[in-house]
């Protein structure tokens, strides 16, 4: 059987491993501070692939045709990902109910 290539899931995984990396080799490091550096390098990469092909007329970019449209596009994701993941509702955020 041949392997299925997940790219997704393949970066995702790596770049969960590599905070987790970073932060085990230097005990004094700010997890927030590897966290935003992750999350940088991760835009960067992600505005990198989705510059615009150049023809005017392209319909898979029209949507991130200007910076502003990637921007939008970029806050589109980032909402989805944040609401799939485990980690957006926490049990000591300050609106939760204490019973
Ligand atoms: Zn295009």
């Amino acid at each position: 059987m041949q392997q299925e290539s997940h790219p997704f899931d393949e970066a995702f995984g790596k770049a969960v491993d590599l905070g987790n990396q970073i932060a085990d080799a230097d005990e004094k490091a700010d997890l927030w501070d590897i966290a935003d550096g992750l999350l940088a390098g991760a835009v960067q990469y992600w505005l990198y692939t989705r510059q615009p092909c150049g023809d005017p007329r392209c319909e898979e970019c029209l949507p991130i045709s200007t910076a502003e449209g990637r921007l939008e596009e970029l806050r589109r994701l980032i909402r989805e990902f944040s609401e799939e993941s485990q980690y957006f509702h926490s049990p000591t955020d300050s609106n939760v109910g204490r019973a």
